[in-house]
Protein backbone atom coordinates (compact mmCIF):
# COMPACT_ATOMS: atom_id res chain seq x y z
CA UNK A 1 0.00 0.00 0.00
CA UNK A 2 1.49 3.11 -0.75
CA UNK A 3 1.99 5.99 1.82
CA UNK A 4 -1.86 7.69 2.38
CA UNK A 5 -0.22 11.32 3.17
CA UNK A 6 2.62 13.29 1.30
CA UNK A 7 4.15 16.45 0.97
CA UNK A 8 5.99 15.72 3.84
CA UNK A 9 9.14 14.30 2.79
CA UNK A 10 11.44 16.90 4.65
CA UNK A 11 9.71 16.49 7.94
CA UNK A 12 12.78 14.30 10.42
CA UNK A 13 10.52 12.09 12.63
CA UNK A 14 11.46 8.64 14.66
CA UNK A 15 10.96 6.89 17.92
CA UNK A 16 12.83 6.95 21.12
CA UNK A 17 12.85 4.18 23.71
CA UNK A 18 15.51 1.72 25.26
CA UNK A 19 14.49 -1.91 23.20
CA UNK A 20 12.89 -1.54 20.19
CA UNK A 21 13.46 -4.73 18.02
CA UNK A 22 9.70 -5.50 17.90
CA UNK A 23 8.07 -1.93 17.59
CA UNK A 24 5.23 -1.57 14.97
CA UNK A 25 5.39 1.90 14.95
CA UNK A 26 7.48 2.52 11.67
CA UNK A 27 5.75 0.03 9.54
CA UNK A 28 2.84 2.21 10.50
CA UNK A 29 4.21 5.34 10.04
CA UNK A 30 5.54 4.19 6.49
CA UNK A 31 2.05 3.72 5.55
CA UNK A 32 0.74 7.13 7.26
CA UNK A 33 3.26 9.58 5.54
CA UNK A 34 6.37 10.15 3.42
CA UNK A 35 8.54 11.93 6.71
CA UNK A 36 11.38 10.01 7.66
CA UNK A 37 10.84 7.74 10.81
CA UNK A 38 14.02 7.20 12.72
CA UNK A 39 14.22 4.28 15.11
CA UNK A 40 16.73 5.57 18.32
CA UNK A 41 17.60 3.26 20.95
CA UNK A 42 18.87 5.51 23.59
CA UNK A 43 20.63 4.99 26.45
CA UNK A 44 18.68 6.73 29.85
CA UNK A 45 21.55 9.21 30.34
CA UNK A 46 21.56 10.19 26.86
CA UNK A 47 17.60 10.80 26.76
CA UNK A 48 17.99 14.79 28.05
CA UNK A 49 20.49 15.53 25.40
CA UNK A 50 18.04 14.00 22.68
CA UNK A 51 15.18 16.00 23.22
CA UNK A 52 17.61 19.24 23.69
CA UNK A 53 19.75 18.84 20.71
CA UNK A 54 18.61 15.90 18.21
CA UNK A 55 18.59 16.38 14.66
CA UNK A 56 14.76 14.71 15.10
CA UNK A 57 11.62 17.64 14.28
CA UNK A 58 9.52 15.48 16.11
CA UNK A 59 9.61 11.80 17.47
CA UNK A 60 7.62 9.69 19.57
CA UNK A 61 8.53 8.32 23.03
CA UNK A 62 8.17 5.09 24.08
CA UNK A 63 9.55 2.56 27.10
CA UNK A 64 10.63 3.76 29.51
CA UNK A 65 11.30 7.08 28.80
CA UNK A 66 7.63 8.77 28.74
CA UNK A 67 8.47 10.34 31.96
CA UNK A 68 11.77 10.65 31.78
CA UNK A 69 11.14 13.38 28.99
CA UNK A 70 8.89 15.26 31.13
CA UNK A 71 11.81 17.57 32.73
CA UNK A 72 13.07 18.67 28.99
CA UNK A 73 9.71 20.23 27.51
CA UNK A 74 8.97 24.15 27.56
CA UNK A 75 5.51 22.70 27.27
CA UNK A 76 3.22 19.97 28.17
CA UNK A 77 -0.21 19.41 26.83
CA UNK A 78 -3.47 18.80 29.22
CA UNK A 79 -3.84 14.92 29.13
CA UNK A 80 -0.16 14.43 28.73
CA UNK A 81 -0.18 16.49 32.28
CA UNK A 82 -3.00 14.56 33.90
CA UNK A 83 -1.44 10.82 33.16
CA UNK A 84 2.11 12.24 33.44
CA UNK A 85 3.92 11.10 30.44
CA UNK A 86 4.35 12.22 27.25
CA UNK A 87 5.17 10.22 23.79
CA UNK A 88 5.16 12.37 21.07
CA UNK A 89 7.59 15.50 21.55
CA UNK A 90 7.51 18.22 18.61
CA UNK A 91 10.35 21.07 18.00
CA UNK A 92 8.76 24.13 16.72
CA UNK A 93 10.32 26.60 14.52
CA UNK A 94 11.03 28.37 17.18
CA UNK A 95 12.92 25.99 19.12
CA UNK A 96 9.98 25.37 21.58
CA UNK A 97 9.77 21.77 22.67
CA UNK A 98 6.16 20.35 22.97
CA UNK A 99 4.72 17.28 24.91
CA UNK A 100 1.94 15.51 24.65
CA UNK A 101 0.24 12.12 25.33
CA UNK A 102 -0.95 10.39 22.01
CA UNK A 103 -1.87 6.88 23.73
CA UNK A 104 -4.74 9.21 25.55
CA UNK A 105 -6.48 9.42 22.10
CA UNK A 106 -5.39 6.32 21.19
CA UNK A 107 -7.29 4.38 23.59
CA UNK A 108 -9.96 7.02 23.18
CA UNK A 109 -10.36 6.05 19.86
CA UNK A 110 -9.88 2.56 20.56
CA UNK A 111 -13.29 2.46 22.83
CA UNK A 112 -15.49 4.22 20.09
CA UNK A 113 -14.06 1.76 17.85
CA UNK A 114 -15.68 -1.00 20.09
CA UNK A 115 -18.60 0.24 20.15
CA UNK A 116 -18.58 -1.18 23.87
CA UNK A 117 -20.94 1.01 26.41
CA UNK A 118 -18.29 2.63 29.64
CA UNK A 119 -20.89 5.58 30.62
CA UNK A 120 -21.85 4.32 34.24
CA UNK A 121 -20.39 1.11 33.97
CA UNK A 122 -18.11 -1.18 36.32
CA UNK A 123 -14.79 -1.48 34.87
CA UNK A 124 -12.20 -3.44 35.92
CA UNK A 125 -8.65 -1.70 34.98
CA UNK A 126 -5.47 -4.67 34.93
CA UNK A 127 -2.25 -3.20 35.92
CA UNK A 128 -1.18 0.19 37.40
CA UNK A 129 1.88 1.18 34.92
CA UNK A 130 1.73 3.95 32.00
CA UNK A 131 -0.84 2.72 30.09
CA UNK A 132 -2.81 1.95 33.06
CA UNK A 133 -2.85 5.81 33.59
CA UNK A 134 -3.92 6.57 30.32
CA UNK A 135 -6.95 4.27 30.48
CA UNK A 136 -8.02 5.06 33.52
CA UNK A 137 -8.15 9.35 32.60
CA UNK A 138 -9.85 8.10 29.12
CA UNK A 139 -12.46 6.22 31.75
CA UNK A 140 -12.91 9.00 33.67
CA UNK A 141 -13.68 11.13 31.19
CA UNK A 142 -15.97 8.96 29.72
CA UNK A 143 -18.14 8.89 33.23
CA UNK A 144 -17.38 5.45 33.96
CA UNK A 145 -19.28 3.78 36.49
CA UNK A 146 -17.55 2.53 39.44
CA UNK A 147 -13.47 1.69 38.33
CA UNK A 148 -11.43 -0.60 39.80
CA UNK A 149 -7.72 -0.47 39.27
CA UNK A 150 -6.44 -4.39 40.05
CA UNK A 151 -2.48 -4.56 40.83
CA UNK A 152 -0.26 -7.50 42.42
CA UNK A 153 0.48 -5.72 45.34
CA UNK A 154 -2.55 -2.83 45.53
CA UNK A 155 -5.51 -2.43 47.67
CA UNK A 156 -7.65 -4.20 45.09
CA UNK A 157 -5.20 -6.98 43.91
CA UNK A 158 -5.94 -10.80 42.36
CA UNK A 159 -6.39 -12.30 45.68
CA UNK A 160 -9.78 -10.24 46.66
CA UNK A 161 -10.65 -10.00 42.55
CA UNK A 162 -13.74 -11.82 43.80
CA UNK A 163 -15.05 -8.46 45.37
CA UNK A 164 -15.67 -7.31 41.59
CA UNK A 165 -16.91 -10.33 39.46
CA UNK A 166 -19.89 -8.49 39.31
CA UNK A 167 -17.61 -5.81 36.61
CA UNK A 168 -19.43 -4.75 33.41
CA UNK A 169 -15.87 -4.00 31.45
CA UNK A 170 -12.46 -5.47 32.00
CA UNK A 171 -9.69 -3.74 29.91
CA UNK A 172 -6.03 -5.63 30.75
CA UNK A 173 -3.40 -3.27 30.61
CA UNK A 174 -0.54 -5.79 31.87
CA UNK A 175 1.80 -7.44 29.39
CA UNK A 176 0.94 -10.66 30.47
CA UNK A 177 0.05 -12.99 27.35
CA UNK A 178 2.16 -10.94 25.62
CA UNK A 179 4.56 -12.46 23.16
CA UNK A 180 6.40 -14.32 23.71
CA UNK A 181 4.96 -15.52 26.63
CA UNK A 182 1.81 -16.13 24.66
CA UNK A 183 -1.43 -18.46 26.09
CA UNK A 184 -1.29 -16.69 29.89
CA UNK A 185 -4.40 -15.04 31.20
CA UNK A 186 -4.07 -12.41 33.69
CA UNK A 187 -7.27 -13.85 35.02
CA UNK A 188 -9.76 -16.06 34.59
CA UNK A 189 -12.62 -14.18 32.77
CA UNK A 190 -15.08 -17.32 33.28
CA UNK A 191 -15.82 -15.89 37.00
CA UNK A 192 -16.89 -12.15 35.69
CA UNK A 193 -20.59 -13.01 35.18
CA UNK A 194 -21.51 -9.60 34.09
CA UNK A 195 -18.63 -8.75 31.39
CA UNK A 196 -20.21 -7.42 28.32
CA UNK A 197 -16.71 -6.56 26.97
CA UNK A 198 -13.14 -7.06 26.73
CA UNK A 199 -10.04 -4.87 25.73
CA UNK A 200 -6.71 -5.73 25.84
CA UNK A 201 -4.17 -3.39 24.92
CA UNK A 202 -1.63 -6.43 23.77
CA UNK A 203 -1.80 -6.24 20.24
CA UNK A 204 1.22 -9.06 19.38
CA UNK A 205 -0.39 -11.93 19.43
CA UNK A 206 -3.53 -10.78 17.87
CA UNK A 207 -5.83 -12.61 20.17
CA UNK A 208 -4.46 -13.01 23.72
CA UNK A 209 -5.66 -15.79 25.89
CA UNK A 210 -7.87 -13.28 27.55
CA UNK A 211 -9.25 -12.42 24.34
CA UNK A 212 -9.72 -16.17 22.96
CA UNK A 213 -11.44 -16.51 25.95
CA UNK A 214 -14.08 -13.48 25.28
CA UNK A 215 -14.23 -14.82 22.22
CA UNK A 216 -15.25 -18.19 23.47
CA UNK A 217 -17.56 -16.71 26.12
CA UNK A 218 -19.52 -14.92 23.41
CA UNK A 219 -18.02 -11.40 25.05
CA UNK A 220 -17.22 -8.32 22.96
CA UNK A 221 -13.74 -8.05 22.88
CA UNK A 222 -10.80 -6.25 20.70
CA UNK A 223 -7.17 -6.02 21.43
CA UNK A 224 -4.74 -3.36 21.56
CA UNK A 225 -3.71 -2.60 17.40
CA UNK A 226 -6.73 -0.06 16.61
CA UNK A 227 -5.34 2.05 19.62
CA UNK A 228 -1.53 1.98 18.69
CA UNK A 229 -2.71 2.91 14.80
CA UNK A 230 -4.92 5.53 16.42
CA UNK A 231 -2.03 6.93 18.79
CA UNK A 232 0.15 7.25 15.71
CA UNK A 233 -2.21 8.98 13.50
CA UNK A 234 -2.52 11.64 16.47
CA UNK A 235 0.96 11.70 16.51
CA UNK A 236 1.21 12.33 12.43
CA UNK A 237 -1.50 15.22 13.05
CA UNK A 238 1.09 16.66 15.98
CA UNK A 239 4.08 16.40 13.79
CA UNK A 240 2.75 17.98 10.90
CA UNK A 241 0.00 20.19 11.90
CA UNK A 242 -2.58 18.60 9.74
CA UNK A 243 -5.91 16.66 9.97
CA UNK A 244 -5.76 12.85 9.29
CA UNK A 245 -7.99 11.58 5.97
CA UNK A 246 -11.14 10.32 6.95
CA UNK A 247 -10.72 6.45 7.42
CA UNK A 248 -6.88 6.64 8.02
CA UNK A 249 -6.93 4.66 11.32
CA UNK A 250 -9.36 1.54 9.78
CA UNK A 251 -7.15 0.97 6.77
CA UNK A 252 -4.04 1.11 8.48
CA UNK A 253 -5.06 -1.26 11.23
CA UNK A 254 -6.32 -3.61 8.80
CA UNK A 255 -3.33 -3.49 6.63
CA UNK A 256 -0.73 -4.34 9.72
CA UNK A 257 -3.34 -6.62 11.10
CA UNK A 258 -3.17 -8.51 7.51
CA UNK A 259 0.25 -8.21 7.28
CA UNK A 260 1.25 -9.54 10.31
CA UNK A 261 -1.70 -12.76 10.72
CA UNK A 262 -0.28 -16.09 9.82
CA UNK A 263 -2.26 -18.20 7.16
CA UNK A 264 -2.33 -21.60 8.23
CA UNK A 265 -3.14 -24.75 6.43
CA UNK A 266 -4.98 -27.85 7.47
CA UNK A 267 -6.14 -30.51 5.48
CA UNK A 268 -5.53 -33.95 4.67
CA UNK A 269 -3.12 -35.88 4.22
CA UNK A 270 -1.23 -35.48 0.68
CA UNK A 271 -3.97 -32.63 -0.14
CA UNK A 272 -1.41 -29.91 -1.51
CA UNK A 273 -1.07 -27.89 1.99
CA UNK A 274 2.74 -28.18 1.41
CA UNK A 275 2.78 -27.36 -2.37
CA UNK A 276 0.24 -24.57 -1.73
CA UNK A 277 1.60 -23.02 0.92
CA UNK A 278 4.94 -22.29 -0.66
CA UNK A 279 3.15 -20.58 -3.56
CA UNK A 280 1.44 -18.32 -1.20
CA UNK A 281 4.73 -17.48 0.62
CA UNK A 282 6.45 -16.93 -2.22
CA UNK A 283 3.43 -14.97 -3.88
CA UNK A 284 3.36 -12.89 -0.48
CA UNK A 285 7.01 -12.92 0.01
CA UNK A 286 6.48 -14.30 3.87
CA UNK A 287 8.39 -17.89 5.04
CA UNK A 288 7.22 -20.47 4.69
CA UNK A 289 7.19 -23.20 7.40
CA UNK A 290 6.38 -26.94 7.28
CA UNK A 291 5.09 -28.19 10.56
CA UNK A 292 7.12 -31.50 9.87
CA UNK A 293 10.08 -30.15 9.37
CA UNK A 294 9.83 -28.03 12.56
CA UNK A 295 9.56 -31.15 14.27
CA UNK A 296 12.59 -33.00 13.18
CA UNK A 297 14.26 -29.65 13.74
CA UNK A 298 12.61 -29.51 17.02
CA UNK A 299 12.92 -33.01 18.30
CA UNK A 300 15.55 -34.95 16.22
CA UNK A 301 12.74 -37.40 14.70
CA UNK A 302 10.38 -37.43 11.98
CA UNK A 303 6.41 -37.61 12.34
CA UNK A 304 6.25 -41.20 10.95
CA UNK A 305 9.24 -42.52 13.20
CA UNK A 306 7.97 -40.67 16.21
CA UNK A 307 4.62 -42.45 15.45
CA UNK A 308 5.68 -45.73 14.93
CA UNK A 309 8.18 -45.61 18.10
CA UNK A 310 6.26 -43.77 20.70
CA UNK A 311 2.63 -44.34 19.39
CA UNK A 312 0.08 -41.22 18.02
CA UNK A 313 -0.43 -39.73 21.96
CA UNK A 314 3.07 -39.10 22.34
CA UNK A 315 3.68 -37.88 18.73
CA UNK A 316 0.65 -35.50 19.31
CA UNK A 317 1.77 -33.75 22.81
CA UNK A 318 5.35 -33.50 20.69
CA UNK A 319 3.36 -31.97 17.82
CA UNK A 320 1.78 -29.47 19.78
CA UNK A 321 5.26 -27.85 21.13
CA UNK A 322 6.22 -27.91 17.69
CA UNK A 323 2.58 -25.97 16.96
CA UNK A 324 2.61 -23.87 20.32
CA UNK A 325 5.60 -22.11 19.07
CA UNK A 326 5.21 -22.11 14.91
CA UNK A 327 1.53 -20.11 16.28
CA UNK A 328 3.56 -17.32 18.37
CA UNK A 329 4.88 -16.04 14.92
CA UNK A 330 4.06 -13.12 12.57
CA UNK A 331 3.14 -12.99 8.95
CA UNK A 332 4.06 -16.41 8.13
CA UNK A 333 2.19 -19.51 6.08
CA UNK A 334 2.31 -22.41 8.23
CA UNK A 335 1.12 -26.13 6.41
CA UNK A 336 0.42 -28.05 9.75
CA UNK A 337 0.25 -32.08 9.71
CA UNK A 338 -3.10 -33.61 8.38
CA UNK A 339 -3.83 -34.77 12.14
CA UNK A 340 -3.04 -31.77 14.04
CA UNK A 341 -6.84 -30.85 14.04
CA UNK A 342 -7.88 -34.14 15.86
CA UNK A 343 -6.34 -32.39 19.55
CA UNK A 344 -8.85 -29.41 20.17
CA UNK A 345 -5.87 -27.93 22.16
CA UNK A 346 -3.41 -27.31 18.86
CA UNK A 347 -6.76 -24.44 18.14
CA UNK A 348 -5.81 -22.04 20.37
CA UNK A 349 -1.90 -22.01 19.42
CA UNK A 350 -2.90 -21.80 15.73
CA UNK A 351 -5.96 -19.26 15.88
CA UNK A 352 -4.22 -16.84 18.19
CA UNK A 353 -2.41 -15.18 15.14
CA UNK A 354 -3.76 -17.09 12.31
CA UNK A 355 -6.43 -17.53 9.61
CA UNK A 356 -7.09 -21.19 9.47
CA UNK A 357 -7.70 -22.43 6.02
CA UNK A 358 -8.73 -25.82 4.93
CA UNK A 359 -7.43 -26.90 1.95
CA UNK A 360 -10.38 -29.56 0.91
CA UNK A 361 -9.05 -32.02 -1.74
CA UNK A 362 -11.22 -35.28 -3.12
CA UNK A 363 -10.25 -37.92 -1.85
CA UNK A 364 -9.06 -40.04 -4.98
CA UNK A 365 -6.74 -36.80 -5.25
CA UNK A 366 -4.75 -37.51 -2.27
CA UNK A 367 -1.14 -37.82 -2.43
CA UNK A 368 0.34 -40.96 -0.55
CA UNK A 369 3.95 -40.52 -0.25
CA UNK A 370 5.28 -40.12 3.24
CA UNK A 371 2.12 -40.06 4.89
CA UNK A 372 2.42 -42.80 7.95
CA UNK A 373 -0.78 -42.83 9.32
CA UNK A 374 -3.05 -42.54 5.89
CA UNK A 375 -0.84 -46.01 4.34
CA UNK A 376 -2.19 -47.65 7.46
CA UNK A 377 -5.83 -46.50 7.47
CA UNK A 378 -7.54 -45.55 4.39
CA UNK A 379 -8.65 -42.47 3.55
CA UNK A 380 -12.12 -42.29 3.46
CA UNK A 381 -11.65 -43.88 6.74
CA UNK A 382 -9.69 -41.04 7.81
CA UNK A 383 -11.67 -38.25 6.51
CA UNK A 384 -14.75 -39.87 8.00
CA UNK A 385 -13.19 -39.42 11.52
CA UNK A 386 -11.28 -35.91 10.79
CA UNK A 387 -13.66 -34.37 8.37
CA UNK A 388 -15.93 -32.83 11.60
CA UNK A 389 -12.06 -31.62 12.91
CA UNK A 390 -11.30 -29.74 10.08
CA UNK A 391 -14.33 -27.99 9.79
CA UNK A 392 -14.29 -26.95 13.27
CA UNK A 393 -10.61 -25.81 13.05
CA UNK A 394 -11.54 -23.58 9.56
CA UNK A 395 -11.78 -19.91 9.21
CA UNK A 396 -11.94 -20.39 5.58
CA UNK A 397 -12.34 -23.72 3.38
CA UNK A 398 -10.63 -23.71 -0.12
CA UNK A 399 -10.92 -26.61 -2.89
CA UNK A 400 -8.06 -27.99 -3.78
CA UNK A 401 -7.87 -27.92 -7.58
CA UNK A 402 -5.13 -29.75 -9.85
CA UNK A 403 -3.74 -26.62 -10.38
CA UNK A 404 -1.82 -25.17 -6.86
CA UNK A 405 -1.48 -21.49 -8.49
CA UNK A 406 -4.83 -21.68 -8.83
CA UNK A 407 -5.57 -22.79 -5.47
CA UNK A 408 -3.12 -20.39 -4.25
CA UNK A 409 -4.91 -17.72 -6.20
CA UNK A 410 -8.24 -18.38 -4.69
CA UNK A 411 -6.87 -18.73 -1.15
CA UNK A 412 -5.61 -14.75 -1.69
CA UNK A 413 -9.37 -13.53 -3.47
CA UNK A 414 -10.79 -15.30 -0.25
CA UNK A 415 -8.40 -12.93 2.31
CA UNK A 416 -8.84 -10.30 0.49
CA UNK A 417 -5.10 -9.96 -0.45
CA UNK A 418 -4.81 -9.48 -3.94
P1 LIG B 1 4.25 -0.75 32.54
O1 LIG B 1 4.33 0.69 32.90
O2 LIG B 1 5.43 -1.63 32.75
O3 LIG B 1 2.99 -1.35 33.36
C1 LIG B 1 2.55 -2.67 33.27
C2 LIG B 1 1.81 -3.01 34.55
O4 LIG B 1 1.35 -4.34 34.43
C3 LIG B 1 2.68 -2.95 35.78
O5 LIG B 1 2.56 -1.74 36.41
C4 LIG B 1 2.19 -4.10 36.64
O6 LIG B 1 1.23 -3.64 37.59
C5 LIG B 1 1.46 -5.01 35.68
N1 LIG B 1 2.22 -6.24 35.48
C6 LIG B 1 3.47 -6.38 34.98
N2 LIG B 1 3.83 -7.68 34.96
C7 LIG B 1 2.77 -8.37 35.47
C8 LIG B 1 2.54 -9.74 35.73
N3 LIG B 1 3.46 -10.67 35.46
N4 LIG B 1 1.35 -10.10 36.26
C9 LIG B 1 0.40 -9.17 36.54
N5 LIG B 1 0.59 -7.84 36.33
C10 LIG B 1 1.75 -7.47 35.80
O7 LIG B 1 3.86 -0.94 31.03
P2 LIG B 1 2.81 -0.05 30.19
O8 LIG B 1 3.53 0.98 29.43
O9 LIG B 1 1.71 0.36 31.10
O10 LIG B 1 2.30 -1.13 29.12
C11 LIG B 1 1.53 -2.22 29.55
C12 LIG B 1 1.02 -3.02 28.34
O11 LIG B 1 0.20 -2.20 27.52
C13 LIG B 1 2.13 -3.56 27.44
O12 LIG B 1 1.75 -4.85 27.02
C14 LIG B 1 2.15 -2.60 26.29
O13 LIG B 1 2.60 -3.20 25.09
C15 LIG B 1 0.67 -2.26 26.19
N6 LIG B 1 0.45 -0.93 25.57
C16 LIG B 1 -0.24 -0.90 24.40
C17 LIG B 1 -0.49 0.30 23.78
C18 LIG B 1 -1.25 0.31 22.50
O14 LIG B 1 -1.23 1.33 21.79
N7 LIG B 1 -1.95 -0.74 22.16
C19 LIG B 1 -0.05 1.49 24.37
C20 LIG B 1 0.65 1.44 25.58
C21 LIG B 1 0.89 0.20 26.17
P3 LIG B 1 1.27 -4.19 39.12
O15 LIG B 1 2.73 -4.36 39.44
O16 LIG B 1 0.61 -3.14 39.90
O17 LIG B 1 0.54 -5.49 39.13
Amino acid sequence: METMQKGFSSLRCGLIGEHLGHSFSAPIHALLADYSYEICELAPHEVGDFVKNSRLDAFNVTIPYKETVLPYLDTISPEAKRIGSVNTVVRRANGQIDGYNTDYFGFDAMLTASGIPVQGKKTVVLGTGGASKTVQTVLSDRGVGELVVVGRTSENNYENLYLHYDADLIVNTTPVGMYPKNGQTPIDLSHFRNCKGVLDLIYNPAKTALLLKAEELGISAMNGLYMLVAQAVKAFEFFTGESAKAGVIETITKRIASRTRNIILIGMPGCGKSTVGKILAEQLDRSFLDADEEFFAMHGITPADAIKTLGEDCFREMEHEVLYELGKKSGTVIATGGGAVTRSFNYEPLHQNGTIIYLRRDLSKLSKKDRPLSQSTSPEELYNKRKVFYEAFADLTIDSTEIPEQTAARMLAALEMV
